[in-house]
Formats: C-alpha cells, structure tokens, sequence
C-alpha cells in the first residue's frame, strides 16, 4: 500500500515541480503571512480614499494621495526600485529581475479607492479570528450580523480570520485586499532572494470606482508584457472576462404649444408619451433584475424632458457581440415603433456610443492559463469568471496590455456588511509567488 503511494507521488512530482519550490526554498510560514496581511489591511482601511464622482481634480480626493505617498515609501522600504508617483496619483515601483533570464515583465495592480456608498471615513476595522461558522456580529446595536444569508461565501470560511468594519462605514476590502497582497508580495521577494523572478512591474492607481483612474495610466511607461489585476473575491476566481459596453441616447421632439384644451386634431404632439412608450415597448426580460449569468440586458438610466424635447439617456450590456447586436436591434425596434405610431412628432434621434469592450478579446490565453497553473500549483481550483460590469483590466487590455483579474479575498462590497478574508487573501499571496516563478520559466 505505502509503495503504490510512493509511486504515484513520484508520478505526480514532475507536474509540481514545474516551477521552483519556493515553499522549500523560503521556510515558508503561513502565520507568518496572515500576519503581515492583517496588519497591513487594518492599516490601510484607516485611510479615507472615497472617491468621488462629482470632484473635478484628479485624483477626484485628497485622501488617496495621503494613501499613494504612505504606500510609495513602504514600497522603498521593501526594496522596491524607480518609486513613483505619477501627477495623477498613479503609485508605480519595479522589481529588478534577480534571475538573469530574459522573461516577460509581469504587472501587478490594485486600486487605492473605495466606493461611495457608504461613508469611509474613520472605519474601524475589527479581526474575528478561526470563523467558527456561526453569525459574526459587525454591529450589536445597529443590529448588523454577517451570516450564511447576507454571505454565503462565509460557508467555505470555517477556521479563517475574518476582518469587518465596525458599522456606520464600509470596510475597503474593495480594493484593499489586493494593495495588502500586492504589498505583502513585494515585501516576500524583498526578504527572499532564493525565490527566482524575472521583472515586476507594480501599480496602485486611484479612481477606478467612478471609472476615471485607468485613463490616465501611461501603459508603455509601466513597460509590463502582460499584468494582473488584484480585485476580486472568491478563492481561485480568475476573471477573463466583462461585458461589451454601450450607451444610447433617444430623443423625441413633440409639439406642445398648443393648449391641451384645444390639442384634438391640432399639431399637438406630446414627447412625454413618446418617451414613456420607448421605455414600455423595450423587452421586459431583457432587464438587469430580470438576467444573470451570462445575459446581457438593457437600462434606460434617465428620462428628462425640456418643453418639446424629451431626452433618454440608457445603456446596453452583454458578452458577445451576437447578443449585443440583439440588443441593439431591440432599442431601434422600440425606437421606430415609436416613430411610427407618433407621426406627429417633430423629430427623433437615436445614437448609440461604445463604452468598452469584453477584455476576452484582448486576452491572449497564456495570460489566464499561467494564472491558472499558478492556483493548481498551490492546489486552488481555479474557477474562470465572467464580470458582469466593466474592470480596469478591460480598459488596459483593449489598449495594449492584457489585464485578467486574481481573487484577492473581498466581499460583500461596498456595504456595511464587506468582508475580507485574511485566509483567502494568504492563497491569493501564494497565487502570486508562484506566478512569477512561472513567469520566470518563459521566454519573452
Ligand atoms: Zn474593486
């Protein structure tokens, strides 16, 4: 019985030492690791980086900045080269190769702002260590309880360290987790000489919850071959892909000068009506709360109306382009039946504009199976994911630098209730470490 068990360890052992064991090499000490990643996570989500989608200074808040300059000098002092921050605080570092070998740069990125909807200021992080599977209570009096209902992720938490907010404010988990591993990441290279890479290019960028930060990102300046984002939740989430993007606007022009009273076989003609049919006639199963999964779906975002001209602004969302010329098909159905019925309107105009576009494109397939290997390596099951919204790896990777996303250990984002899970965010650190060996093995 034990020999048959040696025989197919031997078996299996050229498939796991593909890349260098680190583990060996490095006395690796799980502990060791959770404790750096809580100690940095809690600090971090003491800084108050809102964005802000009415500012107009880039970045849209001070308090990212603050959080830029405490992360460029803790990037110095973990060894990292060329720290910088950009005028659009963009935080940019390198990792000199220490293996002499001529692999492709590898890019790691992470936002430094949280969302807005609730507040983030003064968040007071609080550590509930070994998950023991019943409720977490966040917040007695506010009666706020993290359970199997408001998180199911909590399930698959048994015996982990979980980190919540203490009510009144979200936590950061979105995207602190991910500046937390990246950080704890750098920090390992910098104490692990043994471990072999080629060059690392980091980023941590501000913005992205009102989707602005990316766009000011100066790609060929980072000089990374292929990059990953850190931003996501679940243990061995690997996201390829987000949605094709649009945005339409409709406009309906009616008459409405002459007085109601009178309207009856006048030229009145009423924009209002016109606008509410538009919205009536587009297909109710084609709705964000009425699709999921891999279905894309239309919204109409706002409806104003000046005098004569009534103005609808909406957007359409879906993975492919076969679904998204569906859906496009059924805002110019809507559009002309309105038309039609409406022959006394004064004038009608639909325009559609492109947004960004499903990243799966853009990815070349060694960039998401490196990821993968990386996360069976270190024996997480990798499970691909489809974003259902837009990430600042879909903007990079249509303009030149392919961006897949790796869990970092987030959840129940932008609510009283987020959650970080130190556990999850330790094998997203593992995920890390072996990619870049992995890197290290390929020619650029
Ligand atoms: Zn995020």
């Amino acid at each position: 019985m034990k020999k048959c068990l040696l025989a197919l360890i031997a078996a299996l052992l050229p498939l796991t030492t593909v890349a260098q064991d680190w583990k060996t090499l490095t006395h690796y000490d799980k502990a060791a690791v959770k404790k750096q990643l809580t100690d940095r996570f809690t600090n971090y989500v003491t800084f108050d980086t809102q964005s802000s989608e009415v500012s107009a200074s880039v970045p849209s808040t001070p308090g990212q900045l603050k959080f830029a300059k405490a992360l460029s000098k803790e990037l110095k002092k973990n060894g990292a080269q060329n720290v910088k921050i950009s005028k659009s605080g963009i935080v940019t570092a390198e990792i000199p190769s220490n293996s002499g070998k001529n692999s492709p740069v590898i890019g790691l990125l992470a936002h430094m702002d949280t969302a807005a909807e609730v507040s983030g200021k003064d968040v007071k992080p609080q550590v509930h260590t070994k998950y023991n599977g019943g409720d977490i209570v966040i917040n007695a009096e506010k009666k706020l309880v993290l359970n199997a209902a408001n998180a199911p992720q909590l399930l698959r938490a048994r015996g982990h360290d979980i980190i919540t907010a203490s009510g009144g404010t979200l936590l950061g988990a979105d995207d602190k987790t991910g500046v937390a591993v990246i950080m704890t990441f750098v920090q390992f290279l910098y104490d692990n000489p043994a471990v072999k890479h080629g060059t690392i290019k980091i980023a941590f960028t501000p913005d992205e919850e009102i989707g602005t930060g990316i766009s000011h990102f100066d790609i060929p300046a980072f000089g990374a071959d292929y990059a990953y984002t850190l931003d996501g939740g679940n243990l061995g989430e690997l996201t390829d892909e987000t949605f094709n993007a649009k945005a339409f606007t409709a406009v309906f022009k009616g008459n409405r000068a002459v007085h109601p009273g009178a309207a009856q076989n006048s030229p009145f003609a009423d924009n209002v009506l016109m606008a509410s049919d538009f919205h009536t006639l587009l297909p109710r199963y084609k709705r964000p709360e009425t699709t999921s999964g891999r279905k894309g779906f239309i919204l109409v975002e706002s409806i104003t109306t000046q005098a004569d001209r009534t103005e609808i602004k909406g957007i359409i969302r879906a993975f492919s382009d076969v679904e998204m010329n569906e859906l496009v098909a059924d805002v110019k159905q809507a559009f002309n039946t309105v038309k039609s019925i409406h022959n006394k309107g004064t004038g009608f105009d639909l325009k559609f504009t492109d947004q960004y576009k499903n990243m799966k494109s853009f990815l070349p397939a060694n960039v998401v199976k490196m990821a993968e290997l990386a996360m069976q390596q270190e024996e997480i099951t990798p499970t691909i994911n489809a974003a259902r919204g837009g990430t600042d790896g879909a903007q990079l990777s249509a303009e030149g630098l392919p961006t897949p996303d790796i869990f970092s250990g987030q959840f129940n984002l932008h609510s009283e209730l987020e959650y970080a899970d130190v556990d999850v965010m330790e094998a997203s650190f593992r995920t890390l470490v072996r990619l870049v060996t992995l890197w290290n093995l390929q020619e650029k």
